[in-house]
Order: C-alpha cells, then sequence, then structure tokens
C-alpha cells in the first residue's frame, strides 16, 4: 500500500504536489482552487532564504468580496528568526495575511518582500518549499503514519531514519509505536482515528522535515488535555527555534513565546511590541486577553 501511496503522490503535477507540501493538508487546497493566484515570474531565488520579510502597504479584498478590505495598508517587518505572534479578533485579517504570505492571492496594493525581494518576483515554487504551515486542524490523508510525515518533503522522499527523528522530536515518535503496525499504521477515513494533539505531532514532525526558513503556525483555538497541550508545545518549541515563525495566536501559552505582538484588527495593524508591553500600554490588547481568558479558560502569563 505504501508503494501505492508513494506512486499516486508522485503521480500529482508538480504544480499541486507543490501546494500540498506547503500547505500539509489537501482539504485546504480546494477552498483555494478558484483564487486569484497568479503564477509568479520565475528568477533568481536565493537557494536559502534567510527569513527577512517585509509587508509593505499591503491592501487586499478577496475577489468575492472586491468592496471589502481584508487587509488596508499594512505594514510590518520581520527580522530573520523572529517569533510574531498575530492576535485579533475573529475576522480581523490573520489568516489574510498569512495568505498572501504564501502567495495564494496577489494584493490589491503594496507589497512583500523577502530577503529584500519583492515575492512576484521569485519562484513560488521555490519560496513554499523553503515554508511550511501547521494548520489549526491538521488534516491526515489515508496512508500510513510514515507517508503522512513523508509526504511533506520537497524533492524526494526521506530515509526511515529522517522520518523517525523528526517524529521523535515532534513528541510523536512514542505514540506512533504504540500502535501495533507503528510507522505502517494506517489513518485517515478508514483508519485509526488519532487525537487532536496526536495529529498535530504528525503535522510538526512533517514541518520538521522540511526544515523550513519561514513558518506558519496556526494555533487550534480548541484546548488540548494538559499532557498532550504539553508534548504540543514542547515541539512547537523545537520547531520554531531559529525560524522565522508567523503565529496566529489564541492562548497566552503562545503569545507569550513571541518576541513581539501585532495587534491586528479590520484588516490594519492596531499595536505593535512586546507581550509585555501591550499588557502595560494597550486597552485594546488588555481587552483581548481578557476575552481570551473568559472564553478559555486559560491562565493569564505575567
Ligand atoms: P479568525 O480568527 O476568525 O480566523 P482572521 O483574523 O483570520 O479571523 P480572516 O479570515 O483573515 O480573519 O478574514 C478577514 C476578512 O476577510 C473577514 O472579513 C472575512 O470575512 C473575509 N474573508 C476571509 N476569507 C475570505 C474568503 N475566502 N472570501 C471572502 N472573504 C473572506
Amino acid at each position: 500500500y505504501a508503494a501505492m501511496v508513494a506512486s499516486s503522490a508522485e503521480a500529482v503535477s508538480g504544480f499541486w504536489s507543490d501546494w500540498m507540501r506547503t500547505l500539509g493538508a489537501t482539504d485546504r487546497i480546494f477552498s483555494i482552487i478558484d483564487d486569484s493566484s497568479v503564477p509568479a515570474k520565475v528568477s533568481q531565488t536565493p537557494l536559502c532564504l534567510q527569513g527577512h520579510i517585509v509587508i509593505e502597504h499591503l491592501s487586499f479584498s478577496y475577489p468575492q468580496r472586491p468592496q471589502n478590505l481584508a487587509l488596508s495598508n499594512f505594514n510590518l517587518t520581520i527580522q530573520p528568526g523572529e517569533k510574531i505572534a498575530l492576535v485579533g479578533p475573529s475576522g480581523a485579517g490573520k489568516s489574510t495575511l498569512a495568505n498572501l504570505l504564501l502567495g495564494f492571492y496577489q494584493p490589491n496594493s503594496g507589497r512583500i518582500l523577502l530577503d529584500g525581494q519583492p515575492l512576484t518576483a521569485l519562484n513560488l515554487a521555490d519560496v513554499r518549499s523553503q515554508m511550511a504551515i501547521v494548520e489549526q486542524e491538521p488534516s491526515l490523508f489515508w496512508g500510513s503514519l510514515y507517508d503522512n510525515i513523508a509526504f511533506a518533503v520537497p524533492g524526494g522522499r526521506p530515509s526511515q531514519a529522517e522520518v523517525e527523528a523528526a517524529a521523535r522530536q515532534a513528541n510523536a515518535h512514542d505514540f506512533i509505536l504504540n500502535f501495533p503496525d507503528g510507522y505502517h499504521t494506517m489513518v485517515g477515513d478508514r483508519g485509526v482515528q488519532l487525537s487532536g494533539g496526536q495529529k498535530q505531532r504528525i503535522a510538526i514532525a512533517r514541518a520538521l522535515l522540511r526544515n523550513p526558513r519561514i513558518l506558519i503556525l496556526d494555533e487550534a483555538t480548541s484546548a488540548l488535555d494538559g499532557e498532550s497541550e504539553n508534548l504540543v508545545q514542547d515541539a512547537l518549541e523545537r520547531l520554531m527555534a531559529e525560524r522565522t515563525t508567523i503565529m496566529i495566536a489564541h492562548r497566552f501559552s503562545t503569545i507569550a513565546k513571541a518576541d513581539k505582538v501585532v495587534v491586528v484588527d479590520q484588516g490594519t495593524l492596531l499595536e505593535f511590541g512586546s507581550h509585555q508591553e501591550l499588557r502595560r500600554t494597550s486597552s485594546f490588547y488588555q481587552r483581548l486577553l481578557q476575552n481570551q481568558h473568559s472564553e478559555r479558560q486559560v491562565s493569564l502569563c505575567s
């Protein structure tokens, strides 16, 4: 079966497999199939991105709702290796920013620079091969756990040792070995059901294997149980280390790990600063924290 999965994966065109690997999830592809993404020009993409990001005067409306600016004159500079938490109310534009960074849509105006080069001048496949996204609720395709981790790697199948190393770092190796078939355990609709935390750790292993320079983390809003939460957080810390990370963050424990917090509201950057600074100076941020606190029953980080 593994061979079947592999050959069907290989049969996917380069274009689609690129997207799938970037996303690490097939279902999201279908929500963006009808987007306005225009293939970028091919030029001298740096072989290895440093992960420096500049977002300049970015404005964007979705093609289906041209009158509604999802992002409006958004400006932000992110240094290589910096961890940025995007926080804000629902509909503020956080996911939209991630979609534009991944090149899924073209801005109405403004631009994104990666290592000083406009995203539109770079080869998107090259850029995406150096990015990874860990989604809120990662979906696993029907296949073995091994294939679900290994599929993410651009440019060929990784070795068993590489897959296991990534799974260990993601705190997934032990639970995988607890299944009778270990890495050959089938998952997905017709396979074993994994808990939310286990799925997240598989997605983290996938992302680790890609070794991306830029990581986008869309944090789940629903809380995991204590032990699973700790294992996921621990794995995420390893994944984020030394990578430019943009977290769409909902929990204080995550927000507090960020170097800088960006408060987004109605498509604009409302506030920018450290968690501590914003807690002192921004009444909007304080309200946001209070709302999250009461909704999700998590403790406020000091
Ligand atoms: P949440 O925290 O709920 O995920 P968000 O901050 O990520 O919210 P976005 O999903 O970026 O917010 O949405 C920003 C705006 O764009 C909202 O007004 C939303 O309704 C709109 N929007 C998002 N996705 C689409 C889409 N595919 N088509 C049209 N409008 C969209």
